[in-house]
């Protein structure tokens, strides 16, 4: 029986997992590095080093289960762990996340469709990728990478030499640029004896790199059955365990894989207020061994994410009572920063007209209507949820 999960990592993502977990009576040790994580207020911070070694066998020797909370983890921590308790998903699948590279081939072999793309060591191999791919095309370094730092697109000849002045110290990929109809999201639980279960196709919309919205069920049912067999792939073959998310172009009708996320993920936040069962009870019952829940949407959920400081209209009444009804606030607790995701906020409906409205009502009061066009994205949402 599972009383006690450790998490690498005291982020927002493990904060909403210990959050899940309260009422299912499970206990959370978290290890990070950060004083101020957000998480910790949720259960026992070790305040360590990713590679402080003490600090992780200390975690393995006390925790029933592990999971991490982000994939930057190295691979090598992960494994000490594993061999004093289980670690799920396995520090295989976060090898294999860790690396653009070696993601991308694995995609492939597993006949997973992605934007042609080619290994970049030196300025050579930049210039023979840029003649493959042609303009435009983007350069990604193969690790650390997230919220599209550590990656430039290459529009024209000049930019090369910019692109490799600015990211050539590290090992890098040159991909295809994809003229994208629009980014999707598909999330799915793996757990015990391989029971998987997804839920509906997300559509994300982000603003610099970084994820700005996310509205589901989003897309008809062939896209769906489409993209769930693309991740089911991915979590066979890595005999995964918890939830994982894949990101997805979407370019006349046919998906492209961008990249996978082995843990819970942005996309998937509005599962907690949308759903029977969120991404973070699924992954962790996933972890636990247990059944995993109903992944069936009543409604239908849009999710704005929040960075910098919460908005003055948290506090200030002027939605209507119908509308603040359908309003969910997350606040993270975090030190405001310019552009740190700090909360998020999820509205529902159980139709598109109500949710159009309501998400409109929202985005003003958040200051965004203008620059989301929601509008125009929201044209294309089905009539209401999976069922
Ligand atoms: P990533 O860090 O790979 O998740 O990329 C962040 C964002 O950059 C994606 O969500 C896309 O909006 C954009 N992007 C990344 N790769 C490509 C690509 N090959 N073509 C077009 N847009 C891309």
């Amino acid at each position: 029986m599972i009383r006690t999960v450790g998490i690498l990592g005291a982020g927002q993502l493990a904060r909403m997992l210990a959050q899940a977990g309260k009422p299912m009576g499970l206990k959370f040790i978290f290890l990070d590095p950060a004083k101020d994580a957000c998480a910790a207020e949720f259960g026992e911070h070790i305040c360590a080093g990713w590679d402080d070694e003490d600090a992780l066998r200390d975690l393995g020797q006390r925790s029933d289960v592990v999971t991490f909370d982000f994939e930057n983890v190295p691979e090598s921590s992960a494994s000490l762990i594993e061999s004093l308790c289980p670690v799920f998903p396995s520090p295989r699948a976060l090898f294999k996340s860790q690396d653009r590279l070696r993601e991308k081939n694995m995609m492939q072999e597993l006949g997973i469709p992605v934007a042609p793309f080619y290994p970049v060591s030196s300025r050579p191999d930049l210039i023979a990728a840029v003649e493959e791919i042609g303009l435009p095309c983007v350069l990604k370094t193969r690790r650390f990478g997230y919220d599209g730092k550590g990656q430039m697109v290459l529009r024209f000849q000049e930019d090369l030499e910019r692109a490799w002045q600015e990211l050539g110290d590290h090992e890098l990929v040159c991909e295809g640029f994809i003229s994208f109809d629009a980014e999707c999201s598909i999330i799915a639980a793996r757990g015990a004896g391989g029971q998987t279960v997804y839920w509906p196709l997300t559509r994300n919309l982000h603003r610099d790199g970084i994820l700005a919205v996310s509205m589901a069920p989003a897309f008809d049912t062939q896209l769906q059955m489409y993209a769930e067999t693309l991740v089911r792939r991915l979590l066979d073959h890595l005999d995964y365990t918890g939830v994982m998310a894949l990101e997805l172009f979407i370019k006349d009708g046919k998906l492209l894989a961008n990249e996978f996320a082995p843990r819970v993920h942005n996309s998937g936040h509005w599962t907690i207020d949308g759903d029977c069962t969120s991404q973070f009870e699924n992954h962790l019952l996933a972890i636990c061994g247990l059944p995993l829940g109903n992944t069936h949407s009543e409604s239908l959920s849009l999710m704005f994410n929040l960075l910098g400081e919460m908005p003055a209209c948290v506090s200030q009444h002027i939605f209507d009572e119908t509308t603040q009804s359908a309003i969910h606030w997350n606040d993270y607790h975090k030190t405001p920063r310019a552009g740190r995701k700090i909360g998020h906020v999820t509205v529902t409906d159980d139709n598109l007209a109500g949710l159009r409205a309501r998400a409109a009502q929202l985005a003003s009061a958040l200051g965004v209507a203008a620059e989301l066009n929601l509008e125009t994205v929201m044209a294309d949402l089905p009539e209401s949820g999976d069922g």
